[in-house]
Parts: C-alpha cells; structure tokens; sequence
C-alpha cells in the first residue's frame, strides 16, 4: 500500500503518521520526490482502514499495490534508485561499464586486464572467483585467493570490483568487495538472498537462466526485505529452444523492467550470446532499449580463458565498442 502525502504536509504530521502505521504492524518507507512524498507500507496491511486514511488532511491518494514485490515497484518510490559504487554511479541516468574475464586466473592476468579495461573506459572491474560451474570437473575458480587478487587489481587501477558469491557462509571474506553478484544460478537461493538482505553493499542480481521477470523482481523483493535496497537487476539472456546462441537475451525486460521498478537494469551481452562476435551488436541495442549499464567479459587471450573463452572479447575489441556505448547512452538521455 502507498499513502501519497499532500504538498506542504509537516514533517510532524508525517512523523506522527508513520508512529500510528507502525503501530498497526505495518513498516513504512518514505520517498521523498520532487513532486510528492510518498509513504510505502510493507506489511500486513489488512487491517489498514483506506476509508480512514483518505479522510485525513494530509492523503492526497491511497493506493494498494496488487503486485507481489512492493519494495522494488517503481509505484513506491517513482523515481529511479542511483546506486553508488564509490565514485561511480549506476541508474537515473547514470551509466557504467562493468568489465572483465569472466575468472580470475593469475595475478598477472587479472592486473592486465584490469588495467587495459579501465584505459578503454570500463568503470568496474568483474572476475569471478568462486565460479558456478556446470561440471565438476571444470575449473571452479581461484576461490579466496581470486577475491585477493581482484583487490590488488582494484588497487593498482582504483576500479572498484564485481565479483559471485556462491554461499552465505562466504560473506565475511566479500568485505572488502564492491559489488556483490548474485548469479543467474543463485537468483532463487532464498537463504542467500536473505543474509544478503544483512548487509549494504549493492548487490548485482543476475536473472535466473528460466525464471520471468516477477520472479527475479520477487527475489529482489528478499534483498529488499532484509534492508537492502543497493540492487542493480541484470538480464544475462534465458533459455529458449534456441541453440546458435547459449541464451536469448530478453532486450525487452529493460523497457519493461523501468515500468515496473525503480532499480537500475544492466545487460550482460557475453552471457546472453555466449559467441564473442555477438557482444558488440547486443551491447549496443542493450543501450538503445534503455539499459543503465553493461556487463561484458574481457579477456587478454580468450582462446587459452579457463572458462567462458568463446565469448569473451579481448582487451581490444573492448576498446572498440566502449566509445559507441557512450555515445548511445548520450544520444538517448537527450
Ligand atoms: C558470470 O558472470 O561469470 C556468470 C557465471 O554469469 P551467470 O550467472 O549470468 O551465468
Ligand atoms: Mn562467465
């Protein structure tokens, strides 16, 4: 339910008013845009006379919100959510660049690729370090010692980093981390989601290979619910009954994603493809349906990459796209 407040409603009176919700049972979150405040109830709110409330002075309107995810509808908070990442912002308008191999492999790879990344123009660094694996016997990442390197990484270029995590249990050693992914695999993970809820860090969250956009925007909703807001959402492409590409990437989950929430919406065009020659067409329709940020694996030598080399592009090719990317997103903030 929302309860949008009048213009020139005193801060007493919305005081008072969230103590008399609260009492109800219900919690409240106010947005206070530039037109309007707006109270967002999250709870039971059963026992919440509408009647009542719309008689008072200070309502403008009443609404209750008939979707599922109450935190992450856009009808709660009307304008887009920026996420800050340091010095770098995500959403509103703001667009970022999220580059890298898709793992950490070596000290030595992970400095060269962060370095030539950040000279293109990326504004974070990616590498997993604990990566989801569909085999067992594939390499499954450098693990706590990846997440060390990403750091040295992040302090020899000042990028900050994005990295997986696989299991709740890992938290602690993601202090020092960035950005913290959630990856198409984990999005229903629902004791992740909730320690994740825990913390303030913004979290990346990956669209599940088979799940719709409610879903993703429900498991959102546990991030939010804990008391996390810092979420970035990311179509990474679903399955279809098409092969050529490892995915479909959904390019119309963005223009649909911004109706429904206020979160910033990144496409990852590497995942989505799966064939490195895809990643810059897709990239740049990603920017045109309204994406607020890329995630792109990068590689300085793809072809000997421990995991995910058939699509990743190299340092170069990378070079190649983000100065269109820019100019895309310039064009259509105009
Ligand atoms: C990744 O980003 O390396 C990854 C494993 O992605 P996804 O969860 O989208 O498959
Ligand atoms: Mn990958």
């Amino acid at each position: 339910m929302i309860a949008v407040l009048k213009q020139g409603t005193t801060e007493e009176q919305i005081t008072n008013l969230t103590h008399w919700f609260e009492e109800q049972g219900v919690s409240v979150h106010k947005t206070v845009g530039v037109y309007q405040t707006i109270l967002g109830l999250v709870g039971d709110t059963s026992k919440i006379d509408i009647n009542l409330l719309e008689a008072l002075e200070m309502i403008e309107a009443v609404k209750r919100i008939s979707d599922p995810f109450k935190m992450a509808n856009r009808k709660f908070h009307p304008e887009d959510s920026v996420i800050s990442v340091g010095d770098v912002k995500i959403g509103g308008g703001n667009f970022a660049i999220m580059a890298g191999p898709c793992s950490v492999e070596s000290e030595e790879q992970i400095i060269e690729i962060a370095k030539q990344v950040k000279a293109a123009g990326a504004n974070l660094l990616r590498g997993g370090a604990f990566k989801p694996r569909t085999s067992p016997y594939d390499f499954q990442g450098m693990r706590a010692e990846g997440l060390e390197l990403l750091l040295e990484a992040k302090q020899e270029t000042g990028l900050p980093i994005v990295t997986e995590i696989m299991n709740a249990n890992h938290i602690p050693l993601f202090e020092n981390v960035d950005v913290i992914q959630v990856g198409a695999r984990n999005m229903q993970n629902f004791e992740l989601l909730k320690e994740l809820g825990k913390i303030d860090k913004p979290i990346l969250l990956k669209r599940g290979l088979a799940n719709t956009i409610k879903e993703w925007l429900m498991s959102a909703e546990y991030i939010m619910a804990g008391g996390n807001e810092n979420i970035i959402l990311c179509e990474r492409g679903i399955r279809t009954f098409e092969t050529y590409t490892r995915n479909t990437l959904d390019l119309s989950a963005v223009p649909m994603l911004h109706e429904l929430t206020h979160l910033p919406v990144v496409v990852d065009p590497s995942h989505a493809t799966g064939v490195a020659r895809m990643v810059e067409p897709m990239a740049y329709s990603a920017v045109a349906a309204g994406a607020d940020g890329l995630m792109i694996e990068v590689h300085n030598n793809p072809a000997k990459a421990l995991c995910d080399g058939a699509q990743s592009i190299t340092p170069a090719q990378f070079a190649g796209i983000t100065g269109k990317v820019f100019e895309i997103h310039a064009l259509m903030h105009k």
